[in-house]
């Protein structure tokens, strides 16, 4: 079988990495007719905008979609690139799998931990109020007359929204991502104490659903715990389901218990299209050097394969990979201590082919 997937190498970094995993998942033989669009810096001279409409358009029409690193433009009025995909996609979840390679530099083993974010809602739904402005003020008067809060005139005021509708479409998907993948426990984040009607309806939410997966242990964590349980014993959890804004916290935590930034992939999905991207940004200071690590994007191709139902070719890639950190031979600046020898991120990319048995 054929596919059509939707390839944007992004800007900075991103076009020497892409590279890289577009030649590892090609070594895999899996046939993939690259539809490759522009989005970033580079797109707004030309087209007035980061993300133009026919890279929205392949995105929309393959379904798919592997995507590298986006510089947010400063200064230029352009949100993110990645918050706008999120939006426009309606991709609810944010699925981000954190496990130690032998070979990273950590100091922590045994994790293997997938985090499931909810990506839309909570106070990353956007609804902010500017200190000072009209609407600001009348909220405040109305916040005051409703709850008997009083609150000073110099407050700026972010919305936390969170649905019973996406509350249970993420529970859900980690329920029935945990038994597909032979999980055994999901384990659900919130502030149920102080945040009564937002992280308490998330967790209600969620206690009812676990109900449906008796095949599968759940419990329930306040965040600040499980900050430090997460430092403490990592190695006790399994799949992680969490409102937005404690998902997109724990997930950078959870990427340094495995090495980094250079070892984290995220896939963003919704009903019907998918992302798959590195969780780390352009580094500009890096691009065109042949430095940085490309095991973050070739785990996003990994994850992408998996979930187009092509295993054997993740696992192949992935145990490829797997193998070139071990030996530390080839592994780029991040893996090692200053002084030590590192090679570029084509070198690392070439011998992770090798290892597949194919050729660069
Ligand atoms: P960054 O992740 O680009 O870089 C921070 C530092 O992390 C780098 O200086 C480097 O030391 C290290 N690093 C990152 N990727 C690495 C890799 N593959 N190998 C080795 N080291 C690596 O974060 P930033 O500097 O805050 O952001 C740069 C730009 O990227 C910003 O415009 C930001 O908005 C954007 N960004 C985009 C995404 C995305 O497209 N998904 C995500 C985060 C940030």
């Amino acid at each position: 079988m054929s596919y059509k997937i939707t390839l944007i190498p992004g800007d900075g970094i991103g076009p020497e990495i892409t590279e890289v995993t577009k030649k590892c998942i090609e070594a895999t033989e899996v046939e993939i007719e690259w539809d490759i669009k522009m989005a970033g810096e580079q797109c707004i001279e030309k087209y007035g905008t980061p993300i133009p409409d026919e890279t929205i358009k392949s995105i929309a029409e393959n379904k798919i979609c592997l995507k590298g690193p986006i510089t947010t433009p400063v200064g230029t009025g352009f949100r993110s690139i990645n918050v706008f995909l999120r939006q426009h996609f309606k991709l609810y979840v944010c699925l981000r799998p954190f496990k130690i390679y032998e070979g990273a530099k950590t100091k922590f083993k045994d994790v293997d931990i997938v985090i499931i974010r909810e990506n839309m809602e909570d106070l990353y739904a956007g609804i902010e109020f500017e200190r000072g402005k009209a609407e600001t003020l009348q909220l405040i008067e109305f916040i005051e007359k409703t709850t008997g809060k009083n609150l000073s005139q110099n407050t700026g005021i972010s919305i936390k929204p969170i649905s019973v509708e996406n509350s249970e479409k993420i529970v859900r998907f980690g329920f029935e991502y945990a038994r597909k993948n032979n999980r055994k426990k999901v384990t659900v984040v919130h502030k149920a104490n102080i945040m009564k009607y937002s992280d308490g309806l998330f967790l209600e939410v969620a206690k009812n659903i676990a109900k449906e997966y008796t095949d599968i242990e759940f419990e329930d964590k306040i965040v600040d715990n499980m900050a430090m349980q997460l430092v403490q014993k990592p190695e006790i959890y399994d799949v992680i389901v969490c409102p937005n804004l404690y998902g997109d916290i724990l997930s950078d935590l959870c990427a340094g218990l495995v090495g980094g930034l250079g070892l984290s992939a995220g896939a963003n999905i919704g009903e019907d299209v998918a992302i798959f991207e590195p969780t780390h940004g352009s580094a500009p200071k890096y691009k065109g050097l042949n430095k940085v690590n490309p095991c973050a994007m070739i785990l996003a191709g990994i994850l992408m394969l998996d979930y187009i139902g092509e295993t054997e070719a993740a696992e192949k890639i992935e145990k490829a990979m797997a193998e070139v950190i071990k030996e530390g031979k080839y592994v780029t600046y991040d893996f090692k201590n200053s002084g030590e020898s590192y090679v570029g991120t084509i070198e690392m990319g070439k011998a992770i082919i090798e290892k597949m048995g194919a050729k660069w």
